[in-house]
C-alpha cells in the first residue's frame, strides 16, 4: 500500500485560519465549472464577499450566494436530524467503512487533488470502490481516448492559434459562459491580427443553443446522428466524398462539403464537444469517431480536440486516481489490487445491483442525478454525504458532514482545468467552523488505518 506524508495535525476544534483579511482578493480561482477562470477578483468586507468581479452569473452566484450551509454535521435517527460533533461523525464514517464488505466512495470532483489521493488510498485500505462523477458524464470520454489516444492541447494554445473552432455537442454560452471569451470566439489571440473577425465558429447541434446563434455554420443534426456526421465528415476530408449520400443525420451533402473545406483549410482547428456526443446514442464510439475525424484533419493542418468537462475538478479526478491506481475512474480494490470495468465496477451499476452496504458520497447530489432504483439502494444503507450544503442527497443519507469550500473558505490547494492544466485555488474568507474536505479525509484514513493496524 502506497503511504502518504501526515500533512496535518488535528485537533478537535477548528481553528482560525490566518493569512485572510478584508480587501480585494485578486487571481482568485472560480469554485464551479471546468473552465477554473483563474482571473476573479474577490471583495471581502467584515468577513463577507460583498463583490465579485470578472466571473460569470454561475461563478459569481458560487461566491455570492452563501446561504444554506449546513453549520454542523448531522445525523438522522428514528426521531428526525440531530446535530452532531465532527468527531462523531468521522467515527461514524469509519465505522460504516470499517465493516463493509463493498464500500462505495463516489463524487470526488469538487474535491482538491489531495483529499482525492487520499480517498484512493481509503479506498485501497478498506478494498472499496472509488468512483468520480465522470461516471456520469465524460466516462465515455475517457474510453475513446484509451482506444484511440488524445490530440489535445492547452487552452492557451487555442486562445493564441486557433482560427476555426467547432462546438459540438456543447452549449458554453449556458453551461461555460466565459470558455468563449477566455479561450475561443471572442479572446484576442496572439498569432492573429483580428481574432474576433477572422475565427470562425461552427456548432453542431440537436438544436438551435444561444452558441449557435453566434455560429458561422450551424449543423442541425437529427438526434444521435453524431457518429454518422463524423463518419462523412472524414470520408469527405480523405477525399472520399463519393460515398457520402445527399444527406447525413440531417445535413445535406452541400453544407458537409462546406465544413468539411472550413475545417481542412484552417490554420489551426481546436474542436470541442460536450455530453451531446459522449452520453447520447453510440457513447464512447462517437467520441472515438470525433478524434479520428481530428486525426484526419492533421494530415492537411493542425487540429485539437477538448472535452467540454462540466464538473470543477472532474479532470484531477480522473488524474489522481490514474496516477495512484493506473485507472481513470470506477477502480475497485475488492480484490487486493486495482481493478477497472466500466458498467461493472462503476457507481449507478454497482448501486443499481445493490451490491454496495456502504457508501460516501463527496461533493456531488446523487439524489438529483442517479437513477431511482439507485437512490432506493442508497437510502437503504449507511450512506455519508460529505458536503458543504443539503441537496436531495441528504434525504438519501444517514449523517452529513459539511465542509468548508474549495476555492472560497478552504485552504488552498490544487485543481485540473478542462485542458489537464493544474492550477491553484485561493483562500478568499477565514474558515474558523468548518473543516476541509482534505482534513476529513485525512482524519478518517489516520483512524482507519489504527483499526486496520495497517
Ligand atoms: S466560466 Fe466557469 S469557471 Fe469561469 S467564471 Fe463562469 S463558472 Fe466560473
Amino acid at each position: 500500500m502506497t503511504e502518504i506524508p501526515e500533512a496535518f495535525s488535528f485537533s478537535h476544534t477548528k481553528q482560525p485560519s490566518g493569512g485572510v483579511h478584508d480587501g480585494v482578493v485578486t487571481d482568485v480561482l472560480c469554485p464551479f465549472c471546468g473552465c477554473l477562470c483563474d482571473d476573479i477578483k474577490v471583495t471581502v468586507t467584515a468577513g463577507t464577499i460583498t463583490g465579485v468581479e470578472n466571473a460569470c452569473t454561475l461563478g459569481a452566484q458560487k461566491f455570492l450566494a452563501d446561504t444554506g450551509r449546513l453549520p454542523k454535521p448531522i445525523r438522522r435517527d428514528e426521531d428526525g436530524w440531530h446535530e452532531i460533533s465532527y468527531d462523531e461523525a468521522i467515527e461514524y464514517c469509519v465505522e460504516i467503512l470499517k465493516n463493509a464488505n463493498r464500500p462505495l466512495l463516489y463524487g470526488w470532483s469538487s474535491s482538491l487533488t489531495e483529499a482525492q489521493a487520499i480517498g484512493v488510498h481509503i479506498a485501497e485500505l478498506i478494498g472499496g470502490v472509488i468512483d468520480s462523477t465522470s461516471t456520469v458524464c465524460h466516462g465515455p470520454s475517457i474510453l475513446a481516448i484509451q482506444e484511440v489516444g488524445h490530440p489535445g492541447c492547452t487552452l492557451g494554445q487555442v486562445k493564441n492559434r486557433a482560427d476555426v473552432i467547432v462546438y459540438w455537442g456543447a452549449n458554453p454560452t449556458d453551461a461555460h459562459p466565459r470558455h468563449m471569451s477566455r479561450y475561443s470566439t471572442y479572446v484576442d489571440a496572439y498569432f492573429m491580427h483580428n481574432s474576433f473577425r477572422d475565427r470562425k465558429i461552427i456548432v453542431v447541434d440537436v438544436r438551435r443553443t444561444a452558441t449557435a446563434d453566434i455560429a458561422d455554420e450551424f449543423l442541425q443534426i437529427t438526434p444521435g446522428g453524431d457518429y454518422a456526421l463524423a463518419s462523412a465528415l472524414r470520408a469527405i476530408v480523405r477525399g472520399r466524398d463519393d460515398v457520402v449520400p445527399a444527406e447525413v443525420s440531417g445535413i445535406s451533402k452541400v453544407q458537409m462539403m462546406q465544413v468539411a473545406e472550413m475545417l481542412k483549410n484552417a490554420k489551426f482547428g481546436a474542436v470541442f464537444f460536450g455530453l451531446g456526443v459522449a452520453m447520447t446514442r453510440g457513447k464512447y464510439k462517437n467520441v472515438r469517431n470525433a478524434i479520428e475525424l481530428v486525426d484526419e484533419l492533421n494530415r492537411f493542418t493542425k487540429c485539437t480536440i477538448t472535452a467540454m468537462r462540466g464538473h470543477w475538478n472532474v479532470y484531477g479526478s480522473n488524474e489522481v486516481f490514474t496516477w495512484i491506481s493506473g485507472y481513470p475512474y470506477g477502480i475497485d480494490y475488492s480484490r487486493g489490487i486495482a481493478y477497472y470495468n466500466p458498467g461493472e465496477t462503476t457507481s449507478a451499476d454497482l448501486l443499481a445491483r445493490r451490491e454496495v452496504d456502504a457508501a460516501v458520497i463527496v461533493g456531488s447530489d446523487v439524489g438529483a442525478h442517479f437513477p431511482r432504483a439507485c437512490c432506493e439502494h442508497l437510502a437503504s444503507i449507511p450512506t455519508v454525504l460529505i458536503d458543504p450544503y443539503p441537496s436531495a442527497t441528504t434525504h438519501l443519507s444517514t449523517v452529513q458532514i459539511p465542509t468548508a469550500v474549495n476555492g472560497i473558505d478552504a485552504e488552498p490547494g490544487t485543481a485540473y482545468r478542462m485542458d489537464g492544466i493544474p492550477l491553484q485555488t485561493r483562500q478568499v474568507l477565514p474558515c474558523t467552523t468548518h473543516f476541509t474536505d482534505y482534513e476529513i479525509f485525512s482524519r478518517i484514513y489516520a483512524r482507519l488505518k489504527e483499526e486496520k493496524g495497517a
